[in-house]
Formats: structure tokens, C-alpha cells, sequence
């Protein structure tokens, strides 16, 4: 019915539809659907929601478009219109295959590999407690399961009953016995094996990930199981359940927890605690997908980076991935490095390109200041551009977010809002003068001039009001402020606040009418002061 497949490479990502992508999940994805590019493989889609309590109704979804808009390509799974299915390997959803793990599990039963299992919870505690008294490890096992050697008659009489039970896996190792597995990442690995008798179906019928992700990668001829190092302890049991089917084990590639250095100590990347866990915080905090692709890529292939920069215009489906340049354990994520392989994509893109994806993070995160870009998108791309890529501004942007922070002084409705917050701004000289300034400024105003004119005019404007034109002048004293001083009053009157681009540039983009338009605004504003 599954016949196995003539790809050599096969493997898949198997979230929870929880609508919650984890970025070490993103990363997974990342890789696995280069690596089956690269070996004509295929990769597939599976979702794992036995755990009713995690589903969200639009959980996959939501994962699906996160993978999409990563361009992640998926061969299969419930990835067609409206959720149906693509591929042969299915049902690709845990939920619809319940028949194909309790023929399984049957099967197990019959070789005496597993068994039902009636203890409740008040007898497994008993267990536990009297494992503990004596220092023995806690848990159901040898001995210790009583249920283990039970006569068939006295579980189907216990069946018939109506008890409710558990499937057990008969462990076939006992304590202290030591097992080798194998590991992509990690070659060879020696470890305790499995001596607990493992649930593999609970008292619903549902399977366990253990048990499921067996018989749904078997039967899904999956080759490559790539997942969480955290299911890296689990291994040893894997291996004893496809051994008890006598069936090959599949080859594993566990990639390296996230982390994350708090106070000088690294710890677990959280999904409760840190906001970065969730993909969908990279999206709204304006980082490019392929800055973030890049970053992660170079933290999970230590020769990803370095290929990266020699390469900056290559597609990253150019890339060879290689399990051996992969972290065996502790791969730090950080969002500071993130920013800086964000702000070097960024200044890799063209004026255009940078506008445009803008344009889009706007439109789905800030629909006010999208609405202004497009009303004004002339004087926005302008604005974009200013200095972009030159000796003075060589990485203007770090995020994509910071087009928000960055037009608000330039689009008309954004600079209102700061219009209206700048009345707590101290100025450095009495408003009369600083009224004067600006009603002289309105009268000499001329935007024909080049920068260095421009600048000259300024302070020539300046001494005019007995502001020092530079740090010497003021050093010799006598002068109302400095040069500093004279282009604040005009900063806060153009720009509405301390800070802003380049004043001449931002002037050539507002034209000489806007900007003496709000010169004349400031004045007025300094009157009723
Ligand atoms: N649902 C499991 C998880 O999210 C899948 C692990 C696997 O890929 O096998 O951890």
C-alpha cells in the first residue's frame, strides 16, 4: 500500500498545529527542503495533533503560510486547496490515522512486545513512592510493571470488563545496559538505553510520538528524521521499537537546541519567555525573510556565513548543506547578530526593492502609515533613498521596520503626530529669537544651492543672529549659542523634533513650499507658546 519510494532522501517536519512555529522548526524546514532540492528527495508535510488541547483552528494555517512566505517548498501533506491532500503517503494528518497505529500496535501484542497495561494513576504513584523509599529509579519497568507477565486470560477478563488500560512497550533492555546509536550530526553515540515500559497508546487509543512517529514514518518512507535534540534521549527506545517490528532504523539528525545568553548564562530558547522563539516576531519586527533565512543558515552551517558573504547575490538554493558543519550542541542565537546580518541585506538591496518591501511590511503591520506611503510615495521613495549606500549612511536600515521611525518626519500625516508632541521640546534660546530665526530662514530660504553652499549659508545665517559658526567662535565667547543651537531651531521646525536625516536633504525632499510651510507653522506655534 506504501510502496517504498526510489528517492534516496526523504524527510519531513511534523509540527503541532498550534499556529506557533518554533524558529528551530523554521530552521529545519530551512534545510530540509534544500537538502531534498539538492538529492531530488522529497519533503513532507505532517501534522501531529493527537494533543487536542494544542490545536488552534487556524494552527496549520498559519504554519503553512509562515513556510511559504519562507519559501519553503513542500512536496506533500494537506497542502492543496482548502486542506486536501497531495501525495500517496497519507493520511498526512495524525488524527485520520488511528487505523494504521492500532494495526500496529496489534501486531506488537501478538509478539508478546507489548502489553495492556491497568494500573491507575494511584498505583503508579504507589510504585514510584516505593521505588524512592529504597533509591531505585522511578518508573514502570522489569519488575516493578506488574502487568507485564499478566495471563492473557486475566487481561481480556479485565478488557471485557470495561478497565480502561494503556499499551505498554516491553522494554527488552534492562537497567544499567548500554546502547550505541547513530547520529547525523554527532556520528556514533554511545548512551543508557531504554529500560522503561514506554506508553504507546494511552487509555484513549491515541498513540504516543513515540509510537506514532514509528508507524507514520515507516509507512511514510521517510529516510531522514530530522527534529529537536531534544528527542535525542528518546533515541535508544526508537531504535528498540523498530527493532521489535523488525524493521531498519531510520538515520536521525537531532539539530542543536537554541540558545540564548540571560546574565551571562546560556540557556533554553523559551517558547513561554522569549518572543524570538515565535517565527511570527520576526515578521512583525520587520526583519527580511531572507536576512532571517541567512541568519539562521549561518548558525546551523558553520560555512554558511562565510559563503554568503563571497556570494551575496547567489540564491541560497545554491548552497550545499552538509549535516557535518552542523552544531552538536548549543547553537546561540542572538538578536543583535541578527540585526547586523539584517542591516547588511538591507544595504544590498536597491532603492526600489528596499521600497517595495516596505511597502509590504507596512501594509500588514501598519495600515495608517501604508495608506501615507501611498498617498505620498513620490517624496516616501525619495526619503528612502537619501544618502542611502553613501560614505555618510552606508547602512541606513537595520530592519524593515524602521520606516516608521524613519518617514514619520516627511509624510504629512505622520509628521502631524509629531507636531503635536513637540511642544515639550526646550529650546536652547528665548522663543522670540528663535521666532526671528525662523521667519529669516522662511525669507532666504533657497534649496537651489549645493550641500556645501548650503551648509556655508547656514552658518553665515547663524552669526547673522550671533550664533557661533563653529567651535571656535563659541570657545571665544560672546555668542547666544552655538551652530548646534541655531540648526535645532530649524531641525524642530522642519523635521518636529531633535533628530532627523540630513536637514538639506530631507528640505530637497519636502520642497522649498512644505518646508516653508512648516517653518511658518513653528513660528506660529512659538507665538502661543
Ligand atoms: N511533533 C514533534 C515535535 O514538534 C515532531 C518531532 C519530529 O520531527 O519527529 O517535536
Amino acid at each position: 500500500m506504501f510502496p517504498p519510494r526510489p528517492q534516496d532522501f526523504v524527510t519531513r517536519i511534523a509540527p503541532s498545529p498550534t499556529g506557533f512555529l518554533h524558529v528551530g522548526a523554521l530552521y529545519m524546514a530551512l534545510i530540509s527542503t534544500q537538502l531534498a532540492y539538492q538529492k531530488n528527495g522529497i519533503f513532507f508535510l505532517r501534522i501531529e495533533d493527537t494533543d487536542d488541547k494544542r490545536e488552534t483552528e487556524t494552527g496549520v494555517a498559519d504554519i503553512l503560510s509562515w513556510l511559504t512566505r519562507f519559501g519553503v517548498k513542500i512536496d506533500e501533506g494537506a497542502i492543496g486547496e482548502n486542506g486536501t491532500e497531495i501525495g500517496n503517503y497519507g493520511p498526512y494528518t495524525q488524527s485520520k490515522r488511528a487505523r494504521f497505529y492500532h494495526v500496529f500496535a496489534k501486531r506488537l501484542v501478538e509478539k508478546w512486545l507489548a502489553y495492556p497495561c491497568f494500573l491507575t494513576e494511584g498505583e503508579i504513584a504507589e510504585i514510584r513512592d516505593s521505588q524512592a523509599a529504597i533509591g531505585k529509579i522511578p518508573g514502570i519497568y522489569g519488575n516493578y510493571s506488574p502487568w507485564r507477565n499478566e495471563s492473557c486470560e486475566n487481561v481480556v477478563a479485565r478488557i471485557e470488563a470495561g478497565d480502561p488500560y494503556v499499551l505498554r512497550f516491553h522494554a527488552p533492555s534492562a537497567i544499567g545496559s548500554r546502547v550505541k546509536v547513530y547520529d547525523e550530526i554527532r556520528g556514533t553515540i554511545e548512551m543508557d538505553d531504554n529500560f522503561l515500559d514506554t506508553v504507546l497508546l494511552k487509555k484513549n487509543g491515541i498513540p504516543t510520538y513515540h509510537f506514532a512517529h514509528l508507524v507514520d514514518d515507516r509507512l511514510m518512507r521517510t529516510t531522514h528524521v530530522m527534529r529537536a535534540e531534544e528527542w535525542l534521549p528518546s533515541l535508544p527506545l526508537h531504535y528498540q521499537l523498530f527493532r521489535a517490528f523488525d524493521l531498519p532504523v531510520l538515520k536521525y539528525a537531532h539539530t542543536a537546541q537554541l540558545m540564548k545568553i540571560e546574565n551571562g548564562n546560556k540557556r533554553k530558547l523559551s517558547k513561554r519567555k522569549d518572543p524570538e522563539a515565535n517565527v511570527a516576531f520576526f515578521f512583525e519586527a520587520g526583519y527580511p525573510v531572507l536576512a532571517i533565512k541567512n541568519y539562521l543558515c549561518g548558525i546551523f552551517d558553520s560555512g554558511f556565513e562565510d559563503w554568503k558573504m563571497k556570494n551575496m547575490d547567489l540564491p541560497f538554493s545554491d548552497y550545499v548543506f552538509d549535516f557535518a558543519r552542523m552544531p552538536k550542541s548549543g547553537a546561540l542565537f542572538d538578536l543583535k547578530k541578527l540585526d547586523s546580518v539584517s542591516n547588511i541585506h538591507l544595504s544590498h538591496l536597491s532603492n526600489e526593492e528596499l521600497f517595495a518591501q516596505m511597502l509590504d511590511w507596512t501594509g500588514e503591520f501598519r495600515p495608517e502609515l501604508h495608506a501615507m506611503m501611498i498617498a505620498e510615495r513620490e517624496l516616501a521613495f525619495r526619503a528612502i533613498g537619501i544618502q542611502r549606500g553613501t560614505e555618510r549612511d552606508p547602512k541606513k536600515f537595520t530592519r524593515l521596520s524602521d520606516v516608521e521611525a524613519y518617514l514619520a518626519p516627511f509624510l504629512r500625516g505622520a509628521f502631524e503626530a509629531l507636531k503635536s508632541a513637540r511642544g515639550s521640546i526646550a529650546l536652547p534660546v528665548p522663543k522670540e529669537l528663535a521666532i526671528e530665526v525662523v521667519n529669516d530662514y522662511i525669507e532666504h530660504l533657497d534649496l537651489e544651492m549645493n550641500a556645501n553652499d548650503w551648509i556655508s549659508w547656514m552658518r553665515e545665517e547663524a552669526a547673522k543672529f550671533k550664533f557661533a559658526r563653529d567651535g571656535a567662535e563659541f570657545k571665544a565667547g560672546g555668542c547666544v549659542g552655538k551652530f548646534g543651537d541655531y540648526a535645532m531651531i530649524i531641525r524642530v521646525a522642519v523635521a518636529g523634533g531633535t533628530n532627523s536625516p540630513d536637514l538639506y536633504e530631507m528640505m530637497r525632499a519636502l520642497g522649498a513650499d512644505e518646508t516653508r510651510k512648516r517653518l511658518g507653522d513653528f513660528a506660529d506655534e512659538m507665538h502661543n507658546r
